[in-house]
């Protein structure tokens, strides 16, 4: 016996699709996403207690394990993963939700007799295994336990083609007879597809992938909904895919690519990857105290924070750096690059843990103008979101990409370890001009080293 009526269960379905519609709302804007998070979470966790109250539910010991090994693994993680690791968490976690539908969907199977239902199961297994493989790739190429650089093999476009059709009789066979074989041989099918479908894809592209892939296994989740008849799971899902979409192409026009040339540009023997030569022209090095004289007699300075802050974890001194320059009269500012660091967002999140102020960040279209009359830009563990090769070297991995034009300004100063290339592979022009210096190191060391040299002036 449920304890929840329809109509309680009905009404609690409702305040938990509200509640994931205002927390989509609150993520568009960094001053509130953390409460939109949160009212993300509620909504889940109304869904989740409505469900076990409503539905007439068996093995309930079973499902109560069940609930506590999957929160036992995942929140111990979640707390502890490094934030430069977040892209491969939501990965992991989309991933294990795509294969989820697609088990429930093979469940269902048995029970549904309705053509439309078990179109609709086909459509979850299929799209939901390939959402599982597709992330375990990306895990696999973020994390670097595979190459980051597109992998092919001869005739692997027939291969995919092959699989692809293997995947469309058999899904029709299953619609037609309900088979349980065919449903397993449709499982597989989806599984190499996405395993085909990532392999290929070169690492500086694998973030765009996950949103892709997000975006599929909302579709999976919403059929799933269709399957199961429930509301809320179709509502969930449709908006996890339509947001995921629009992330996705957000996000490819920003590096300036289109999703069809990530997804099977390789294909057609372009590059994602890149070379990692590094070349042995002379770059000028420079040491903390002559960078922070160069900073402290600056009249506007433009700080540019890249993947390698995060790293480092240095947010909280470039911060202060910034207070301690603007305390001395300098004006300053940081330039954000829509696709600096591994994630949308990343570098807006990390200079937020730091409470630098809003007010302070130029968006890329905002900031570029600015650099001609600007003193000093500091690149802190940025590469190549500044790379001129963007805009001069065809043939590029990164051509096309707009690029923070930090070359205009009258002199830069990387923070960085060493002469290593940024995700790209390619080598920057940028760090042998003459009007750049380098400062070698972790850049949270660094800046702390500036930062007192600065105070000492
Ligand atoms: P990059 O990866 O280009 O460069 C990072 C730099 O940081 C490297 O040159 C590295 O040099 C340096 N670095 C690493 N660790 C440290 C450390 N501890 N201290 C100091 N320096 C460090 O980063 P960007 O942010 O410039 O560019 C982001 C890249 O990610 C682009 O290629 C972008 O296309 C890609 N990308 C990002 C997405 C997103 O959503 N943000 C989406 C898709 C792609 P060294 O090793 O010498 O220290």
């Amino acid at each position: 016996m449920s304890l929840l009526t329809p109509e309680w269960t009905a009404l609690l379905y409702l305040v938990a699709a509200v509640c994931f519609i205002l927390a989509l709302k609150g993520l568009s804007s960094p001053k509130t996403a953390r409460r939109g998070n949160a009212i993300g979470a509620a909504g889940a966790l109304v869904a989740v207690i409505t469900v076990f109250f409503s539905a007439r539910l068996e093995n309930i010991p079973l499902i109560l394990a069940a609930i506590a090994v999957g929160s036992a693994i995942a929140v111990p993680v979640a707390r502890r993963v490094q934030m430069t690791q977040m892209p491969q968490l939501v990965a992991l976690f989309n991933g294990v939700g795509g294969g989820a539908a697609a088990l429930v969907a093979a469940l269902e199977l048995s029970h549904s007799e309705d053509s439309w239902v078990r179109l609709a199961v086909v459509f979850t297994m299929l799209v939901g295994a390939v959402s599982f493989a597709g992330s375990a790739v990306t895990v696999g190429k973020l994390q670097e336990l595979i190459s980051t650089r597109p992998l092919l093999f001869p005739g692997m476009p027939w291969v995919m083609g092959a699989v692809m059709l293997g995947a469309v009789v058999s899904g029709a066979l299953v619609v037609l007879s309900g088979s349980v074989g065919w449903s397993l041989a449709l499982l597989g099918l989806g599984l190499a597809a996405g395993l085909l479908l990532v392999l290929p894809v070169g690492g500086a592209d694998v973030p765009i992938v996950i949103s892709l892939l997000n975006a599929f296994t909302g579709l999976a989740v919403a059929a799933s909904g269709v399957v199961l008849g429930n509301v809320l799971l179709l509502v969930a899902g449709t908006l996890v895919g339509a947001s995921g979409t629009i992330l996705t192409k957000v996000m490819a026009s920003a590096m300036g690519r289109g999703v069809t040339g990530i997804m099977f540009g390789a294909f057609k023997g372009g590059s994602t990857a890149g070379s990692t030569a590094v070349s042995d022209r002379p770059v000028r090095s420079s040491s903390p105290e002559d960078v922070a004289v160069q900073l402290g007699y600056a009249q506007r300075v433009v700080i540019v924070p890249g993947y390698g802050l995060a790293v480092a974890q240095g947010q909280h001194t470039v911060a202060e750096l910034a207070t301690a320059l603007a305390d001395r009269g300098i004006d300053v500012v940081f330039a954000i690059h829509p696709v600096a660091g591994r994630m949308p967002g990343h570098m807006n999140v990390l200079l937020a843990e730091a409470d630098v102020p809003y007010e302070s960040l130029r968006e890329l279209a905002e900031i570029n103008p600015e650099f001609a009359n600007t003193d000093i830009v500091l690149v802190v563990g940025a590469n190549d979101v500044v790379n001129p090769a963007a805009k001069s070297s065809p043939g590029s991995p990164i051509y096309g990409m707009p690029i923070l034009d930090v070359v205009q300004a009258q002199q830069v100063v990387f923070l960085k370890r060493s002469m290593r290339p940024g995700f790209a592979g390619i080598e920057n022009d940028l760090l042998h001009d003459p009007k750049t210096t380098l400062l070698f190191g972790d850049a949270k060391d660094s800046l702390s080293k500036v930062l007192g040299a600065v105070k000492a002036l």
